[in-house]
């Protein structure tokens, strides 16, 4: 089930106690958000299925306009998510990298809610959660940024829940540079930052050496301070997951990760899978071959990527530590809610 902003908290709340991270991946298709559903029903885990700004602008959802490509992606994992197959699955819808000069109106509209009119009726579609990309932002505008999405929310009267991001791929995030992210929301308005992405020694993207300067004891030095900090838990995310080791990852939820985005492996076992399946048939994908019609449409070649993919899926909730608690989970946030 599609979890609310409220329900995404008490979610991230689960996952700090039991020790375990959610899963964050980038899907970039219709059919992407269908595996990333069956891997997490198969491993009975939560998901979260995120955007960056290219998937919402990408021709499978908005097609230059991000906003509707938000709203077409909320529907879409909304009727699935709430389907009969997937309903006891916690699914959480994330804004991840937005970035440029549409950020804060593609931001407030998410905050505000994305009317679907029809048939003279209308519903309204958010996010679970929201983050936007502060590489190129100052502190003081990554503040403003999330203060002007928390008094947008509190103004609608539609609840809103956060991650905070620092400047991922510029080495160690310090302890002054996380005091003034932090505090600098959490001053005016306590509780809406749920999850914080501090900068742990690893990059975005593909490194074929590894990342060995990411430190797992980073992660809990960053859970230890924003805790004194703020006085409560908040999850800490891992970006730039694709160059760790399996080591790593198990390290980094054994110091107490709570969310672990995953977006450029997955592009290269998606594409490497599509180009084998094109290789492959080559000879039969041709007008006339008896197979033609079955190979050429969609579901051939994204039954033949979900093989590969699927699976990949399921090795990281269990890296991750939250294969096993999706219905559990799912009881607990519903009874409370
Ligand atoms: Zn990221």
């Amino acid at each position: 089930m599609l979890l609310s902003p409220v329900q995404a908290r008490k979610l991230v709340t689960c996952c700090i106690r039991e020790k375990c991270a959610l899963l964050a991946v980038n899907a970039d298709s219709p059919s992407a958000i269908y595996d990333c559903l069956k891997a997490a029903k198969g491993s009975n885990a939560p998901v979260i299925i995120e955007t960056s700004m290219w998937q919402l602008e990408g021709i499978s959802f908005g097609a230059g306009d991000p906003v509707r490509g938000m709203a077409q992606y909320i529907a879409h994992i909304a009727i699935l998510a709430n389907s009969e197959e997937f309903k006891d699955v916690p699914v959480l819808y994330h804004t991840d990298h937005i970035r440029g000069p549409l950020t804060r109106e593609i931001l407030l509209s998410a905050v505000r809610g994305l009317p679907l009119t029809l048939f003279g009726g209308e519903i309204v579609l958010h996010p679970s959660t929201i983050s936007l990309d502060a590489a190129k932002l100052t502190p003081e505008k990554n503040i403003n940024m999330l203060c002007s999405l928390i008094e947008a929310s509190e103004a609608a009267g539609k609840p809103v829940t956060l991650e905070m991001e620092a400047g991922l791929d510029g080495g160690l995030t310090t302890e002054d540079e996380t005091r003034e992210l932090v505090m600098g929301v959490e001053e005016n308005h306590p509780g809406y930052v749920v999850l914080f992405a501090p900068g742990l020694g690893n990059r975005h993207g593909y490194s074929k050496d590894g990342y060995p300067g990411f430190k797992p004891e980073n992660v809990s030095a960053s859970a230890a301070l924003v805790k004194e900090l703020t006085g409560r838990d908040i999850g800490i995310v891992l970006h730039g997951s694709s160059g760790l080791s399996d080591h790593q990852v198990q390290s980094a939820v054994a110091n107490g990760l709570t969310k672990m985005n995953w977006s450029t492996s997955g592009l290269i076992i998606r594409s490497g899978a599509a180009k084998e399946y094109y290789a492959v048939n080559a000879d039969k994908i041709v007008p006339g071959h008896p197979e033609f019609k079955d190979l050429a449409m969609d579901s051939g070649q994204g039954s033949y990527v979900s093989r590969r993919f699927v699976p990949e899926l399921k090795k990281l909730f269990s890296l991750l530590r939250s294969e096993g608690k999706g219905i559990s989970f799912m009881k607990e946030i519903i009874s409370t809610s």
